[in-house]
Parts: structure tokens; C-alpha cells; sequence
């Protein structure tokens, strides 16, 4: 008989390794499989300040100290798989990947986090993480007193704009339309701030600059004329894309394509449960998928214990 591990976690970020740390401490027999690396989104920030108890950190780091902690109670960690096919219906869940190997378990925590929506023009690469970003919590501390452009008409455009006002010198919002999509009182305090203005009609174009951003170019739709806005940074909010592709033939997911979770962070699917930033909800950050992956873990350590 093949080995059935009790749970088995999709994603090696922030949530899916706090999962594996809370179910492999509490003695279940744990497997992680991420198709990414290590840590997830993690890696990619260069330093986090926001996370308690550890002033100021590098994101490898981090995700390095979690690997190490999840190890130490025995989960078995995968990264870097491909899976081919998921069969998750069933009371054993089972997955195969791209080289025939076989995994099955009792229970799945999905942890495959996301990716935020980018404007894929000339320059991105070259200046994400100096100058572009996706996350006023993560790196408005970055641009004190410095001149930003926000992209983007939504809720989170014109909140996080705000948010920004409290460290920039000044925000130049770029949205598409002629109107914003955010709900009227978030429109009605980014209206009020003297420190920003506002750029309609118009979509940046490309980025540039030397070592860090320097400035955008911004095409106004309705007259087709391109200008230049100096800037020293620019925060994209222009939506955010979850990882969930691979499980929504099995579980309930909302028209943003996000997991649906009750507050035990269980799925429509009995154990199947998600945590991190690939289910419904407002914040995303290490923290808040910490704790979607403590509580999922504790979850499905319930359900197994139960079904025992
Ligand atoms: C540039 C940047 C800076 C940030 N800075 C901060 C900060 O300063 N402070 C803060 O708190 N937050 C910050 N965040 C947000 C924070 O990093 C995320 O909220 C958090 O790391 C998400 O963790 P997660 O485990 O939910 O998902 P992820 O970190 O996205 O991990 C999911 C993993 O699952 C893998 N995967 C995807 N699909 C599958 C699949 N089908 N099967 C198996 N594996 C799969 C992915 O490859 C990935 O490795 C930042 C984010 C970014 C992008």
C-alpha cells in the first residue's frame, strides 16, 4: 500500500509554511509541494519591517528561518514540482506530477497565493522593486518626501493613494476612465487631499530612468498625445490575480476567482481547506497568511483527528 500522508499543502509562502509548521508540530504526517520556490512572495521583497518580533528582515531571510522551523518537525517540503494532475474529489486526495510520481493525503490545505495584475510595458522588469511597486504597506516607507504616481481608479487605488500622501510629497493619480470604479467617499477623500492630482483618460506607457525610476510616460486616450511625468516611484493597483486555476474544478471560488472560506478557513470541498493570499479578502500581507495557514492547519488537524 502506497503511503497516504495526513495532510498535504499546495504552496510553500507564507501560509502554506506556517500550515506545515502548525500540522507537523501537531504531530500530523505533513507534505508540502509548491511549484514555486521557497518562501514565495517572500523572496521577492527585499526587506520586510512589518513583521512582529523581527525589526527589519530580509524576505529570503524570513521564508529561510520558516523552512528551516518546518523541517525541524518533520514535514517533508517539495519545491519547485510541476503537477499535472489534481484529484482532489475524493476522501484521499491525490495528485500526480510531471514525472509520475504519485501523492496522496486525507486532507489539502491550498496555499498557492497570487500574483498582482501588472501594465506589462517597456521598462517593468527593469524597475520592479526600484521605483515600481504593488504594495503601499510593504514599501510607502520607502519613498518619504518623494514625488509618486498611483495607477488605477478602484478602492485600492484611491485608499492606497491616500495611505501614500502620509509619506510622499505628492501623488499624481493615472486612471483610464473619466470616473472612478472606487466607492464615492473613497473618491471623495483622494478629492480632498491637497497632495494629490489626478491625470483621466490616460494609461502609462513606459517606464524609465538610470539606477532607480526617473520617469513614465503617460498617453491621454482621448487625444492620443504622450507626455513625460517625472517620478520617483509608481504603485500599481490595477487588481491582483490568485493563484487558483489549478483547484477550481473542485473548489467554490468567487467571481474574482479567489477561494470562498468560512472563518475556519474551510473550503466548499469537505477537507480541503485554503489560506493565504489566494482566498477572498480585503489585507494581504505575511501576517494575514500566517495566521490563514495557522487556522487551516488546526483545521485540518480536527478533521483528521476526528475522521481517526
Ligand atoms: C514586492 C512585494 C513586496 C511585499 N512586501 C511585503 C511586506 O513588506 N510585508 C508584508 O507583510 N507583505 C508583503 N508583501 C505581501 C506578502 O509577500 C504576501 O501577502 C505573502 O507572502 C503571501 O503568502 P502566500 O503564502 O499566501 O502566497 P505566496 O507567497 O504567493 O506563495 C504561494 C506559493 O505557491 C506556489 N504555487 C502556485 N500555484 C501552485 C500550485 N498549484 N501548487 C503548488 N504550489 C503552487 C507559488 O509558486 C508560490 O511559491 C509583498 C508582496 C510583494 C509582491
Amino acid at each position: 500500500m502506497e503511503k497516504i500522508y495526513d495532510v498535504m499543502i499546495f504552496g510553500a509562502g507564507a501560509a502554506g509554511l506556517s500550515a506545515g509548521i502548525y500540522a507537523s508540530r501537531g504531530k500530523l504526517d505533513t507534505l508540502i509541494l509548491s511549484e514555486g520556490v521557497t518562501g514565495g512572495q517572500m523572496v521577492l521583497t527585499n526587506e520586510i519591517a512589518n513583521y512582529p518580533g523581527v525589526e527589519t528582515v530580509k524576505g529570503y531571510e524570513l521564508a529561510d528561518s520558516m523552512k528551516r522551523q518546518v523541517k525541524s518537525f518533520g514535514c517533508t517540503l517539495k519545491t519547485n514540482v510541476k503537477i499535472k494532475e489534481y484529484r482532489l474529489s475524493d476522501e484521499i486526495k491525490e495528485v500526480e506530477l510531471g514525472d509520475g510520481r504519485v501523492f496522496r493525503a486525507k486532507a489539502a490545505i491550498l496555499a498557492p497565493g497570487g500574483r498582482p495584475r501588472s501594465l506589462n510595458i517597456p521598462g517593468e522588469k527593469e524597475f520592479e522593486g526600484r521605483g515600481i511597486s504593488y504594495c503601499a504597506t510593504c514599501d510607502a516607507d520607502f519613498f518619504k518626501d518623494k514625488r509618486l504616481v498611483v495607477v488605477g481608479g478602484g478602492n485600492s487605488a484611491l485608499e492606497e493613494a491616500v495611505t501614500l500622501t502620509h509619506f510622499a510629497s505628492h501623488v499624481t493619480i493615472v486612471h483610464q476612465f473619466d470616473h472612478f470604479q472606487a466607492f464615492a467617499h473613497a473618491v471623495e477623500e483622494a478629492e480632498r487631499n491637497p497632495k494629490i492630482s489626478f491625470i483621466m483618460e490616460s494609461e502609462l506607457r513606459e517606464y524609465s530612468g538610470g539606477e532607480t525610476l526617473e520617469k513614465v510616460k503617460i498617453e491621454n486616450l482621448r487625444t492620443g498625445e504622450v507626455s513625460e511625468l517625472e517620478t520617483d516611484g509608481v504603485f500599481v493597483f490595477i487588481g491582483y490575480i490568485p493563484n487558483t486555476e489549478a483547484f477550481r474544478d473542485f473548489v467554490e471560488t468567487n467571481q474574482n476567482g479567489e477561494f470562498v472560506v468560512d472563518p475556519l478557513m474551510k473550503t466548499s470541498l469537505p477537507g480541503i481547506y485554503a489560506a493565504g493570499d489566494c482566498v477572498a479578502k480585503r489585507y494581504r500581507q505575511v501576517t494575514t497568511s500566517v495566521s490563514d495557514g495557522t487556522i487551516a492547519a488546526l483545521s485540518a488537524t480536527e478533521y483528521i483527528r476526528t475522521k481517526n
